[in-house]
């Protein structure tokens, strides 16, 4: 089946309309009419060619929603009309112990990301959300729970919502933890959602002084603007937690020095260029750590959506026509994004 789709031909060429072909669902597949994608930054790095291995054409997208449109006859637990998501994730091994604990992006043979993944599809790589269907295995599918007309302002939960809870769940924020979120973007301000209702005390780091109001409105109990020195100080050996997501190399030092004795600056953020090298000293003296996440597994992106439901979360969102990525990339370059862009699938 043909269908609708925005995508590059390469590195240094703009997204365009292209069409492209999807599989007729197998037995456990799940057909789903995209009603609204997400634009991650992981978007433009792949489509940009800023991280190595992008393979053309590319079609990214991976914060995906909509309506299930057919089943395969093994497929339990989704039905015609059942409105649902897909994350970054399409497939994994299902045998590893990354799997077995339910950890697909962790998979030892390498998880299948939503697009530039192996596939035996045409045309060898997986395709993404900007498109108008998508064929998936039903263990990569969620169900979405929230209000029906909230789900544009759902579909950044599969990838910026659930890259900010697993973090924020595995290193246990909660009452009485004061977290920092840097970056107020598209993750950074689902992170500040996400933490204050977990009950902790929640500082956003922001380089844009527009965004100070705007984060305390999002949940945020204090704001610093990261480039002034004194705001920065005022903060030092404080925090149990800081999950960094910004989308360019800087100092991390400027954050490591504000974790308490045995805290952990969190990194999601997967800058172009490396950051410098961190001042070692920062970590010994006070046993703080530094460490990684990537995105989360099917069953917690499940959780953090029902989570999200319970708590009345969505993103804020801006809504765009297909016609508008390439602007909106550019604005997200900029920082000048509250907080998501979705693309209406409909005008694609
Ligand atoms: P985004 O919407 O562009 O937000 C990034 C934010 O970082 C900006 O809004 C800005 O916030 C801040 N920032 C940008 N440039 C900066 C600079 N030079 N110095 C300091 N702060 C700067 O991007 P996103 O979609 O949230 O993604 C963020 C990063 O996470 C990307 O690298 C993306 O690829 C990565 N990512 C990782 C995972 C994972 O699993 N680990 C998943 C998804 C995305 P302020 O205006 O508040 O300063
Ligand atoms: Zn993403």
């Amino acid at each position: 089946m043909t269908v609708k789709a925005r995508g590059a031909h390469a590195a240094d060429q703009p997204i365009v309309a292209i069409d492209i072909a999807r599989r007729a669902p197998g037995p456990r597949d799940v057909q789903i009419e995209i009603a609204y994608c997400g634009i991650c930054h992981s978007d433009l790095h792949t489509v940009r060619g800023e991280w190595a291995g992008t393979l053309y054409p590319c079609v990214p997208g991976h914060e995906i929603v909509g309506e299930v449109s057919a089943v395969g006859n093994e497929v339990e637990g989704f039905k015609l009309g059942d409105i649902v998501g897909v994350g970054c994730i399409v497939g994994s091994c299902k045998q590893c112990s990354a799997c077995d604990e339910g950890l697909e992006q962790y998979c030892e043979r390498g998880m299948v990301g939503t697009y530039n993944g192996a596939t035996a599809d045409a045309p060898g790589h997986t395709l993404g959300g900007y498109s108008q269907r998508i064929v998936v295995d039903r263990d990569f599918v969620v169900h979405v729970r929230h209000p029906r007309e909230q789900l544009a302002a759902v579909a950044p939960l599969l990838c910026a919502g659930i890259t900010t809870y697993s973090p924020l769940r595995h290193w246990k924020v909660g009452p009485g933890s004061k977290v920092g979120i840097v970056g107020i973007g598209g993750l950074g301000h689902m992170g500040v959602k996400i933490a204050h209702a977990m009950g902790a005390h929640v500082v956003a780091f922001t380089t844009s002084e527009s965004k100070r109001q705007a984060a305390h409105e999002l949940g945020a109990d204090e704001v610093v603007i990261s480039r002034d020195a004194a705001q920065m100080k005022a903060h030092r050996g404080s925090f149990d937690f800081i999950l960094n997501t910004v989308a360019a190399s800087h100092d991390l030092d400027a954050y490591t020095s504000l974790l308490k004795r045995d805290g952990t600056l969190c990194l999601v953020g997967v800058p172009e260029h490396a950051h410098p090298s961190p001042y070692v000293g920062n970590l010994i003296f006070k046993r703080r750590a530094i460490a990684g996440s990537m995105i989360g597994g099917i069953a917690e992106t499940q959780e953090m959506l029902d989570f999200c439901a319970q708590h009345g979360i969505v993103a804020d969102i801006e809504m765009i026509c297909a016609d508008d990525i390439e602007t909106a990339y550019e604005r997200m370059l900029k920082s000048d994004v509250k907080y998501r862009f979705v693309i209406d699938a409909a005008t694609m």
